[in-house]
């Protein structure tokens, strides 16, 4: 027998296909056609973007099971026509993921409880997928959703995430870049990413939700890891920690205010989280104690229900990037954002080449040097201060006076020596109120 003898059955199968109505067979794949244009199941359709037979003929699918656009359009990257073979661990997760999306249907309707919606495959040709996901329920019924975009495949994974403080805008539009470096970058590894964390507080561009929705958590960012039956914050946060909690590392987007020195924080004490902060690459570091290490008042405030802290404790090493500003988008702030978020990932070997070093970092200790106002009146800054410089014990912070006799009721001054990362704008302020922050070396 000769090799091309032994190839005969390779060599008729193509035309066997039955792809013309006048080959035989066609019948039996009409009949099928017509059995599937009734099935309402999810169906979930995988391609391969390097299979020479199906890439072009993607539509071919999508068209005949009616359920299928309801599933994120996922491509496998650098699987050709023998996918399971080439890409079978990445089929796999694809596959348990679908399972554990669709399994969860409701009662009343029968549809899946977890709606997907359909991105737009062409604009992105590499393994990405963005996925539309339910957090809570409103009073009305109204659902909450929001974006959790995946990029890539194989290795370590990486969670992003911005605005649960929803007038911190810029952590977002960081993300938007990062995604077009991503969507067409070879990833050694997985990120997934999402851009408004918090779409209730995001729509009012503020900071906490009002009382009526979550009268005992206005905050998101105090009730990590969440609880899927508890307060409308705590489900929200429940739902993304189903993405959060499987990564090998986590970056929660922050953006103080104009007030605030761009610095990156990190539980004291976790390696793994100092180095993605050192990675991360702004000018200031600030170690965060937690529980035990930490004082009353950090544990009196909730702040061990912070994603960061949460995430940490998980084993996910975790920093929050607090990029300064709000409600408005500021190129510096943005760009710190994306050059410190490409740096994690660099760090992490997800993306190839070193981290870009800027030079010079201080680490020093978060909530230490606090100064707060003694009295309620108007407070006027030190003109000479600059956000980021080295202060003193005892330099002039600004002046508090009672505004109709101009009486002074405070000379505000630093009381340790160390890193002037806050110094408050807001005028009007009554006692207790923050004044600036001066972070201690270590
Ligand atoms: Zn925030």
């Amino acid at each position: 027998m000769t090799a091309d003898d032994s190839k005969a059955g390779a060599r008729i199968l193509p035309s066997r296909v039955p792809i013309d109505p006048d080959i035989e067979g066609a019948d039996v794949v009409g009949d099928a056609r017509e059995a599937f244009a009734d099935r309402e199941k999810p169906v979930f359709v995988l391609l391969s973007d390097s299979d020479p037979v199906t890439r072009s003929a993607r539509g071919d699918p999508l068209s005949v099971f009616p359920t299928a656009d309801e599933q994120p359009e996922t491509w496998i990257q650098g699987g050709g026509h023998f996918l399971q073979e080439d890409r079978g661990e990445a089929v796999a997760d694809w596959i348990v993921d679908f399972v554990d999306r669709t399994e969860a249907t409701d009662s009343r309707t029968g549809r899946a409880a977890v709606p997907t919606y359909k991105a737009s495959r062409a604009e992105y040709p590499n393994m990405h997928s963005a996925e539309r996901v339910t957090l809570a329920r409103l009073p009305s019924g109204v659902e909450v959703t929001t974006t959790v975009h995946t990029y890539g495949g194989d290795g370590p994974t990486v969670y992003l995430q911005a605005a649960q403080h929803g007038r911190e805008v810029n952590g977002t539009e960081v993300l938007r870049r990062v995604h077009d470096r991503l969507v067409d970058a070879d990833l050694a590894g997985r990120v997934v990413a999402v851009p408004v964390a918090n779409p209730l507080t995001f729509d009012r561009v503020s900071y906490t939700t009002p009382e009526e929705l979550d009268s005992a958590h206005s905050n998101m960012n105090r009730v990590w890891p969440g609880d899927p039956a508890g307060t409308l914050h705590e489900r929200m946060a429940a739902g993304l920690w189903a993405y959060a909690v499987d990564a090998d590392a986590a970056v929660d987007l922050h953006t103080g205010s104009p007030d605030m020195h761009t610095h990156v924080v990190f539980m004291d004490g976790d390696e793994d989280a100092r180095a993605l902060a050192e990675a991360f690459d702004t000018d200031l570091l600030l170690a965060e104690p937690a529980g035990d290490d930490a004082s009353a008042e950090w544990n009196r405030r909730n702040f061990a229900g912070k994603f960061r802290v949460a995430a940490t404790r998980e084993s996910v090493p975790t920093i929050t990037p607090e990029l300064a500003h709000n409600k408005q988008i500021v190129e510096p702030a943005v760009e710190a954002g994306v050059s410190g978020v490409l740096n994690v990932l660099r760090h992490l070997g997800v993306l190839p080449d070193e981290p870009a070093s800027g030079g010079d970092r201080t680490v020093a200790r978060n909530h230490l040097g606090r100064v707060d106002a003694a009295d309620a009146g108007l407070f006027r800054p030190h003109p000479g201060r600059r956000l980021g410089e080295r202060v003193t014990a005892g330099t002039p912070l600004g002046t508090l006076y009672d505004p109709g006799t101009y009486e002074v009721l405070q000379e505000a001054t630093a009381d340790d020596d160390g890193i002037l990362y806050a110094l408050t704008r807001e005028g009007t302020v009554v006692g207790g109120d923050k004044l600036a922050n001066v972070a201690i070396p270590k």
